[in-house]
């Protein structure tokens, strides 16, 4: 059985064998959780992303993790929040699942993902949550063998509390 971890912590400091970025399409840095997975991994980092002609909304690309402690970076890009109606909640879903595929189809076992879309990109933080607790949970019973630990890095109180709620896990 997977299991689902809650943790308050700096995403780059995760001792895992990925790491999820919410980048942007182009792959070429910016702040936010971006900004600190590349100042922790190194300029090889921002070179391999170079090579990778973006990514599109929804989609994930892996690279090498370089410095960090995770051996892979899962490069994913979550919706922009325009109101709701702009299939934001889909793409978000896509973002979490595809992000697994991608861990799955390169063996790794254990994932941590930031709160994707909920920084600049100003999606509700509660929504987000449910649609990445959903994802992940679909994910893991559709495919019960293959990663078998999954990481919810909270940066911020609002987003833990959000997720404590959410996965029934006692406050501390
Ligand atoms: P997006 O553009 O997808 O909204 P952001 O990087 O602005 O991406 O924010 C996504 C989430 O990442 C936010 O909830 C923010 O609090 C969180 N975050 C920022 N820095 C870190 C970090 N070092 N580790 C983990 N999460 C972080």
């Amino acid at each position: 059985m997977a299991q689902i971890h809650l943790v308050k912590e700096d995403i780059t400091r995760m001792k895992v064998d990925a790491i999820v970025n919410a980048a942007n399409t182009s792959l070429l840095g910016g702040g936010g959780v971006d900004g600190a997975i590349n100042r922790a991994a190194g300029p090889r980092l921002l070179q391999e992303c170079r090579t990778l002609n973006g990514c599109k909304t929804g989609e994930a690309k892996i690279t090498q993790g370089y410095n960090l402690s995770a051996k892979y970076v899962i490069h994913t890009v979550g919706p922009y929040w325009n109101g709701g109606k702009a299939n934001e909640a889909a793409l978000l879903q896509d973002a979490y699942t595809n992000s697994l595929m991608l861990a799955k189809e390169n063996g790794i076992r254990s994932i941590a993902f930031p709160n994707i879309s909920t920084g600049v990109y100003h999606f509700p933080k509660e929504t987000a949550a449910q649609i990445a607790v959903s994802a992940v949970n679909r994910f893991l019973s559709q495919h019960p063998y293959d990663v078998t630990d999954v990481y919810f890095v909270c940066y911020d109180e609002e987003n833990y509390l959000l997720y404590q709620q959410l996965l029934n896990r006692p406050s501390m």
